[in-house]
């Protein structure tokens, strides 16, 4: 949906980091090794691991916290974020981690949960304009935002009011608790297979699709829910128009 998640999508095949989140959103916890060590400031480091369970913040997602532990004590994961092509764990400790250390990580699940549930039911929204008739022709999807205030964008705008219409339709999406799958995919096949296409997707490297059972499928790089039934119910907020772009405001209970 975001350009900023295709790009997560393409570092995974560069980066040092294997980045269990994105094969498994339930997988809470990971042995790992550290593989760089980098001064952020006092007590405060950041961290490149061998693998990881942490999702870093990007495509509307927000950060996953949590710890590591190791045998010369606990570090905070306050963040994680992509930089320079790496997930880096922004980490409080006590003494300096060592490159080589072995780590015991763990997400703080109840956040984590939260933010796949948010992050599903913003593709949860954006189906049900597909199927309703809106997206991508009239409304093309631009980006999406998954954490304080849930919207997506889209270019462009309709005459008829469609927050009932959309919240609706979203429910009984979750109503059905259709599943959500995920595969890693080629170009060509991610095309033949989407809804609609982000510019600039690479041809050379391998995508993520993301798919919901006998509806529809996207490019994506997020933490998704197996179920829609996990969401609960959806309701449509607010729906804002502006220069020519409309935004759906969203939330979950
Ligand atoms: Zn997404």
């Amino acid at each position: 949906m975001l350009r900023l998640v295709i790009l997560q999508i393409l570092y995974i095949f560069l980066m040092k980091t294997q980045p269990i989140y994105l094969e498994d959103s339930y997988q809470q916890e990971m042995d790992g090794v550290i593989e760089n060590v980098l001064d952020e400031s006092e007590g405060r480091y950041r961290l490149i691991l061998d693998k990881t369970v942490f999702y870093p913040m990007g495509g509307g997602q927000s950060t996953d916290q949590g710890i590591l532990e190791c045998p010369e004590g606990k570090m905070e994961v306050y963040m994680v974020m992509m930089k320079d092509g790496e997930i880096n764990h922004y980490v409080k400790a006590i003494m300096k981690p060592e490159i080589g250390q072995r780590v015991h990580g763990k997400i703080n699940w109840e956040r984590r949960y939260g933010n796949m549930r948010k992050h599903s039911a913003g593709h949860v929204v954006d189906f049900a304009l597909y199927l309703l008739g809106y997206s991508p022709k009239t409304l093309l999807p631009l980006k999406g935002d998954h954490d304080k205030k849930p919207q997506i964008v889209y270019q462009g705008s309709v005459d008829t009011p469609l927050q009932e219409e959309i919240e609706k339709k979203a429910n009984e999406l979750v109503a059905q608790n259709i599943s959500f799958s995920w595969a890693f995919k080629p170009l060509d096949e991610v095309e033949k297979q989407v809804i609609y296409l982000q510019p600039g997707l690479p041809a050379n490297k391998p995508l993520r699709i993301l798919t919901l059972e006998g509806v529809g499928s996207v490019a994506d790089g997020g933490t998704q829910v197996h179920q829609t039934a996990e969401i609960g119910h959806i309701s449509i907020t607010q729906i804002d128009v502006h220069d020519g772009q409309t935004i759906v405001f969203y939330s979950i209970a």
